[in-house]
């Protein structure tokens, strides 16, 4: 620093030189000195010196306090006054010019050389301060995601260009305002206005993350999906004095994220159609297979055939067409819910009557041999749901219990109707092969069979069907299951899903 080039503004000739001497004595460099207001600003501008020392009092139209605002209009250098009294009037007009410091005369080398350095680095300290300061603003403003700064009153003290362009509001009209009047938070799903950010982090005096699917209403009522985060801005003693706000445009990202779930979509319903194509021809092939080969053997044995072989192989043959039938039946089934054209038709129904109905027709069709055994301890006259598709959900659950129970097993069907809940509870319960825990939360994907029943036939359909008759009535089913022990299904329905 001791090389620091210095001009000397002073009107009496004897002290200017008295001074650049001792200038010269501390190792600075005089670039020159004048005696009046109109030379210092010449000579300023011409050696361009890094520090001035500047008499306020002067001889002539400009004092040292006008030469010294005059030369600061033009060149970026400390100043430092040198004053032989100092009345609160002067003072007053000379703090407008900035000054880096004041000597007051009479002053020894020693004063001048400590008042010269302190304006020197302050003069640095403020350059760096200020350099620093443009670079964060070019910084904000050059950033794409938005940012908006208030003060500690949530009042808007900074808004960048991503900010303006992102809420509609343009840094003239935002800046003063209430945060809270240009940054207007939506939840998209519930549609409730949320608590703005800035309010939020002045209370909790932490950080906040946005929530998820929240959007902002711009100043022209559009919404923009966006994500989030409010910080405290601290000042000295960990006093919070403001908050800034960073935020950015989701839409793209929601765009790119709706694309690829429904790109994700359209693979797995290929994948799924053309499992079902060849699961399906796989299941009609089987009971055909059956047919033919019975055909076959009627017609070689021709008129060998016996009574009892013709019964035998008759009753194959029936039970292929009743398992084709069966087949048929659950296919269309599948084609008419995926179409979403699953008519619901509800109507009054006596539930208790109509399972009593259910298990006398089940049981003289499928001749199952297990027992289904019927409770129902509470009236239930007063259901309005859909016969057909509870036809569907039920003869499915029956069958499903039948098939996976041994022969001469208990199945038993509960029914509680609960007026309070206004629900009926369904309880489908048997003490079969069961199904091992971790199947279980797939029995309701298309063509899903658990692993312990891959011996006996099966399309892995029926539950898919029983899941759609019972969210066609804005219901719930849930599974208990034990290998071993057996299994319980429990669907519960509103008694009147149309209320
Ligand atoms: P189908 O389409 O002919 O009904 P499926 O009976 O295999 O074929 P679902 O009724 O959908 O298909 O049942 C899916 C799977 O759930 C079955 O394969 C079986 O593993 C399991 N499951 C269902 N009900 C029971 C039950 N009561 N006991 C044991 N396992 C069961
Ligand atoms: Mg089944």
């Amino acid at each position: 620093m001791g090389q620091a080039r210095i001009l000397v503004v002073e009107d009496e000739v004897i002290v200017a030189r008295s001074i650049a001497s001792q200038l010269s004595q501390l190792g600075y460099i005089v670039t020159g000195t004048a005696s009046s207001g109109k030379v210092a600003i010449a000579k300023a501008l011409e050696t361009h010196p890094e520090l001035v020392l500047m008499d306020i009092i002067l001889k002539g139209e400009m004092d040292g306090i006008a030469t010294a605002s005059k030369i600061r209009e033009q060149l970026d250098v400390p100043i430092i006054f040198l004053t032989a009294y100092g009345d609160d009037h002067t003072l007053e007009r000379a703090k407008i010019t900035q000054p880096f410091g004041y000597i007051v005369k009479p002053f020894t080398t020693k004063d001048l050389k400590i008042a010269i350095e302190i304006g020197l680095l302050k003069h640095q300290l403020e350059r760096e301060l200020r350099e620093s300061r443009d670079q964060l603003a070019t910084l904000l403003n050059s950033m794409s995601d938005a940012v908006i700064a208030t003060n500690e009153q949530g009042k808007v003290t900074f808004i960048n260009p991503a900010a303006e362009a992102l809420t509609g509001w343009q840094q003239k009209d935002a800046l003063g305002n209430e945060a809270a009047k240009i940054f207007h938070l939506v939840n998209e799903v519930t549609e409730t206005i949320l608590e703005n950010p800035v309010t939020k982090v002045l209370r909790e005096q932490q950080v906040v993350y946005l929530e998820e699917f929240t959007s902002l209403i711009r100043r022209d009522g559009k919404r923009v999906p966006i994500g989030d985060s409010a910080s405290p801005l601290k000042g000295r003693s960990d006093q919070i004095n403001g908050v800034v706000v960073v935020f950015w445009d989701l839409s793209e990202r929601h765009q790119t994220k709706l694309l690829e779930q429904a790109l994700e979509k359209e693979q797995e319903l290929n994948r799924l159609k053309s499992l079902f194509i060849s699961t399906v021809s796989h299941e009609f092939r089987n009971p055909l297979t059956v047919i033919q080969t019975a055909v076959e053997l009627i017609e070689m044995q021709g008129a060998n055939l016996t009574d009892a072989k013709r019964g035998i192989y008759l009753k194959r043959i029936q039970a292929a067409v009743q398992s084709l039938e069966k087949l048929m039946e659950e296919v269309l089934f599948m084609g008419r819910a995926e179409a979403e054209k699953l008519v619901y038709n509800p109507a009054p129904l006596n539930l208790e009557h109509f399972c009593r109905e259910l298990i006398k027709e089940f049981s003289i069709v499928e001749n199952s041999g297990c027992e289904i055994v019927f409770t129902c301890s509470s009236i239930c006259n007063d259901a309005v749901m859909d016969e057909g598709l509870l036809h569907y959900m039920f003869g499915n659950l029956l069958s499903n219990a039948v098939k996976y129970s041994p022969k001469g097993g208990k199945i038993q069907l509960e029914l509680i109707c609960d007026s309070i809940e206004k629900v009926a509870i369904f309880c489908v319960q048997d003490q079969g092969l069961g199904i091992p825990e971790t199947d279980q939360a797939r029995l309701f994907e298309s063509f899903y069979r658990a692993s312990n029943v891959q011996s006996i036939q099966g399309t892995g359909l029926g539950l898919v069907i029983v899941k759609r008759c019972v969210d066609a009535h804005n219901g719930q089913i849930n599974v208990t299951s034990e290998v071993g022990v057996g299994t319980k299904f429990t669907v519960i329905l509103p008694l009147n899903s149309q209320l």
